[in-house]
């Protein structure tokens, strides 16, 4: 399923003041709510929940969460799913669930859509760490009204397991270093583009390095990229794979 995923530089986000890795043993995803009327323009308001974030009293690193959700279904960064998040309530908790921040209050119920891109990201950390499963919410962490009625009772039929064979995002942000040719990438190529390319896959929690050489492990990943967005799958990134990325 394809859904829009914004980039920090899309949202306009300040950086963060530090960050701290997830944990090695990952157990899940706590889902959150925002626990007031969400409408209006998304992107202004994640800027002011990223302000508040890190404003006093509160001087968090950053947004709390490592990603955000609205109700057409767009997945916005936040911190990242490899970056410990800030909203789960204790040291623990953060280390060992990545948070989605669901963007509805009380009397909202989650659409569709944002259902369904929920459970695709959810799909993107259990190829990264195919042991964290736990799917939870944030009142199971600690005593907490969110993420709030809709979303407990979502969590209690199952609705976030679904399958989990759903394809990586399709990005709409380079934001990256190109070269040219840079349409064709494929193993043995060196350089910006390359990088380019191995950040898009990392982005999406592929355990690539970003050196800029195309080498096996890079195809490998690619190669299954490809296989999951439905591309030929051969390894090269060529326009097709490079515009599903993200350019
Ligand atoms: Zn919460």
């Amino acid at each position: 399923m394809a859904y829009d995923y914004i980039t920090r530089a899309q949202w306009g986000a300040t950086r963060p003041t530090t960050s701290r890795p997830i944990a090695k043993n990952l157990k899940g995803v706590a889902l959150h709510y925002m626990g007031f009327h969400i409408g209006g323009d998304t992107t202004r308001l994640i800027r002011s929940i990223q302000r508040t974030h890190m404003a006093p009293p509160r001087g968090w690193w950053d947004l709390a969460y490592n990603e955000l959700v609205d109700l057409d279904g767009t997945v916005f960064e936040g911190r990242g799913f490899l970056s410990r998040t800030g909203a789960n309530g204790s040291y623990r908790t953060n280390r060992d669930y990545i948070a989605i921040g669901l963007m509805i209050g009380d009397d909202q119920a989650p659409s569709e859509a944002m259902i369904e891109a929920t459970r695709s990201r959810i799909a993107v950390v259990r190829n990264f760490k195919p042991k964290a499963t736990a799917i939870v919410g944030h009142s199971d962490l600690k005593a907490t009204s969110c993420p709030g009625p809709h979303v407990r009772a979502l969590l209690d039929s199952g609705a976030f397991e679904g399958t989990f064979a759903s394809p990586p995002p399709l990005s709409t942000s380079p934001a990256a270093p190109y070269e040219r040719p840079w349409w064709t990438l494929r193993i043995g190529r060196r350089g910006d583009g390359v990088k380019w390319l191995q950040w898009q896959l990392q982005r999406r929690a592929y355990k690539v390095t970003v050196d800029g050489i195309f080498g096996p492990k890079t195809r490998r990943h690619l190669k299954k990229y490809q296989r999951v967005v439905g591309l030929v799958p051969d390894g090269i990134a060529g326009p097709k794979t490079i515009k599903a990325l993200g350019a």
